[in-house]
């Protein structure tokens, strides 16, 4: 079998200039080409860091014209048009980002149809994704 090259830190030569001798597991080190297990886990901590970074200002570019329009009752598929934004962005960073889940449930709230039960199915039906009409749909 294969030894496991990829995880072992002793399978990648010391960098030859001090600058790049970081320790294993920083980004430092990643750079200078090592995969070593502990370096490729600093590396993908790091990724992740940033892409939610610019998904950061993605978010600060455009969210108050979606949620404008979702408070002015357009359906977020028209709230997300002209972005780059899109309901998967919105519902994925509203599963971890609390402050965005509220000011998205408000806007929806206010944007919602009149006169129609939300918390039923006939409101989601007509495509209301209110967090009434969301949670009745979740039981
Ligand atoms: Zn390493
Ligand atoms: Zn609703």
């Amino acid at each position: 079998m294969r030894p496991n090259f990829d995880r072992d830190p002793a399978h990648y030569p010391e960098p030859r200039t001090s600058a790049n001798r970081s320790e294993h597991g920083s980004t430092n080190r990643w750079r200078w080409g090592c995969r070593c297990a502990a370096c490729k886990k600093a590396h993908v901590d790091h990724s992740r860091t940033s892409r939610r970074a610019s998904r950061d200002v993605e978010f600060g570019k455009h969210e108050t014209q979606v949620l404008t329009a979702l408070t002015t009752g357009e359906t977020p598929e028209s709230a997300c048009a002209g972005t780059t934004l899109s309901i998967g962005k919105l519902y994925g960073r509203a599963k971890w980002d609390e402050g965005w889940r509220n000011r998205l449930d408000l806007a929806m709230t206010l944007g919602r149809l009149p006169g129609v039960p939300h918390g039923t199915e006939t409101a989601y039906k007509k495509g209301c994704r209110c967090p009434d009409c969301r949670s009745n749909r979740a039981h």
